[in-house]
């Protein structure tokens, strides 16, 4: 049987990532979403197995102990992991799994599988101050120096994903995506 495609959703905090990949499961019924382990404490709201799976440090230093968790990454004082094995069972029953993570998991689970499909979600103004950098002189020297460093930072990390999606309108964005989806299942298809 095909395998199912693993597709990584990333970017920069606050861009939307979330709100995006919950438009996205809306959109698209067969698209999995792993749900990953986390220490930091639910929100109102959030449900145990539903959001995260919420875990104490020890319980989640068990499963990294385990090689329990595909990747892992502390963030802003919290760990974060995606469960292995449910990845992993997914695509072996041909069904595709969306993972939405920060960037430092993002890479790791790239080593992991360099056949999944890596997106990187950018806000549209991070557009708008590349223009600006580009056109130059409109800025003071040392706003130019630190936007050009920060958006250099965001830029490599871009490299390493295999597409970039601006986060302009929800709907725009989740039809991007979906889109790729449809040119990375063409691009595997076989008879
Ligand atoms: P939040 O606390 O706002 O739910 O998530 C904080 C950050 O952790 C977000 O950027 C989210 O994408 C990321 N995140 C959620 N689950 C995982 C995970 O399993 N692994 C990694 N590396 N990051 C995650």
């Amino acid at each position: 049987m095909e395998k199912g495609i693993l597709i990584v959703l990333s970017g920069p905090s606050g861009v939307g990532k979330g709100t995006v990949c919950s438009a996205l499961r809306q959109r698209i019924k067969d698209l999995t979403y792993s749900i990953s382990a986390t220490t930091r404490a639910p929100r109102p709201g959030e449900k145990d197995g539903v959001n995260y799976f919420f875990k104490t440090k020890e319980q989640f230093q068990s499963m990294i102990e385990q090689d329990e968790l595909l990747e892992w990454a502390e963030y802003v004082g919290n760990y974060y992991g995606t469960p292995a094995g449910f990845v992993r069972d997914t695509l072996d029953s041909g069904k595709d799994i969306i993972l939405e993570i920060e960037v430092q998991g993002a890479l790791k689970v790239r080593d992991k599988f360099p056949e999944g499909v890596f997106i990187f979600l950018i806000p549209p103004s991070l557009n708008e101050l590349q223009t600006r950098i580009q056109n130059r002189g409109t800025e003071t020297e040392e706003t130019i120096r630190n936007r050009m460093s920060v958006a250099k930072e965001e830029l490599g990390m871009m490299m390493k994903y295999d597409y970039v999606v601006v986060n302009d309108e929800i709907d725009l964005a989740c039809s991007r995506i979906e889109s790729i989806l449809t040119a990375e299942h063409c691009k595997r298809e076989r008879v």
